[in-house]
């Protein structure tokens, strides 16, 4: 194993490595004081969920991590993000003055420990692709809004007592793509036109090309040029499948918190960061990204196989033929925190603006 190239990128900026929730719950009980009177409920395992609300500015930004738990950059953005405002509450004194922050780090805790296998080995691509576990439709936090399930529950409380959010981010990610993806609601199209301009910009700054995927309107994925998709929507996905006479599957969606959000307060601007864990060449042709098709492809065609060594040699075929290679979890999070901050900037005019009519 020693030629594989994956393990010999280096991870600068990744020390501490990826963390699981409990990790998080933790450090939380050894730094915060009085921690466990943010738990706003629990999952279905009995693990606590965690909403903080900070900060007493008039533009509420929401921000929830963990929904398909299989993604954990974003919680372990949001983990880190949360121990560094209690950390340095000066730091953050100018910016709680003009925001005020509603947080759920994780969502999903027995999903993050459903996937606890290769989370703390990652980047080694073997143990992720043997041992990562996503949530079907029925049982998908994301679509199971307002009270699927408990973990849904203990969410749309929080939002309810402290809501409305101006901001509402779900931070989700992608197991690998061909660079940045950013999904924005539909009402957002026109005015994020010239904001999406300067995003792209600082991305390919820092080296990422648009994942650029025009899905033609699939499922309701309406596409906003390279790198841009609307946010995913329940109502369109069960009408999808209503039109395919499959209402079995179709009542399995019910709303994403975007579409909450949207319910409560229509003026809401919502996103969801879909940065990838592994990053992989650039296809050259606007709006099909043949080489993300093509891996997924050759992923399904492996997952098939029973023999777990072709599987392995699969993997490191894949990382050279595809030029895979991880997004360090330090500039990944670096990425989610340019994202959340460059759109409060976007949510604060907006929210200034309305006030002046
Ligand atoms: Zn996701």
């Amino acid at each position: 194993m020693k030629t594989d190239p994956i393990r010999q990128v280096a991870f600068g900026d990744d020390e501490n490595g990826m963390w699981l929730y409990r990790r998080f719950l933790r450090e939380l009980e050894q730094r915060i004081p009085e921690a466990s009177s943010h738990i706003i409920g629990a999952s279905e395992k009995g693990e606590p969920i965690y909403g903080f609300d900070l900060g007493s500015g008039p533009v509420t930004v929401s921000l929830v991590a963990g929904a398909h738990a299989d993604e954990p950059v974003g919680p372990n953005t949001l983990y880190r993000l949360i121990l560094e405002i209690y950390q340095n509450p000066e730091r953050f004194k100018a910016i709680f003055s003009r925001f005020r922050f509603l947080v759920i780090p994780h969502v999903n805790p027995d999903g993050d420990a459903a996937n606890a296998s290769w989370i703390t080995r990652w980047p080694d691509p073997v143990p992720f692709f043997s041992g990562m576990k996503r949530e079907l439709p029925g049982r998908d936090i994301e679509f199971g809004y307002p009270e699927m399930r408990p973990e849904n529950r203990a969410a749309t409380g929080f939002w309810e007592r402290e809501g409305p959010a101006d901001l509402h981010f779900s931070l989700h990610g992608m197991q690998f793509s061909e660079g940045y993806l950013l999904l924005i609601n539909d009402e957002w199209e026109k005015r994020t036109r010239t904001w999406r301009k300067q995003f792209d910009k600082a991305m390919r700054a820092e080296g990422l090309a648009p994942h650029d995927h025009d899905r033609g309107g699939d499922k309701g994925f309406n596409y906003m040029g390279p790198g841009f998709t609307s946010t995913p929507k329940g109502k369109t996905m069960r009408d999808f499948f209503l039109s395919r006479n499959d209402a079995g599957t179709a009542a399995k969606f019910h709303m994403s918190s975007m579409e909450y959000h949207i319910g409560q307060n229509p003026e809401t601007v919502c996103m969801v960061t879909e940065f990838p864990l592994y990053v992989i060449r650039t296809s050259p042709q606007t709006g099909t990204p043949e080489n993300y098709l093509a891996l997924k492809q050759d992923l399904a065609n492996m997952s098939v196989r029973a023999d777990k060594s072709t599987k392995d040699q699969d993997i490191n075929r894949f990382v050279l033929q595809y030029d895979m290679h991880p997004l360090p979890l330090g500039k990944a999070m670096r990425l989610q925190r340019h994202t959340i901050r460059s759109a409060m900037e976007l949510a604060k005019r907006c929210v200034e603006k309305s006030q002046e009519k």
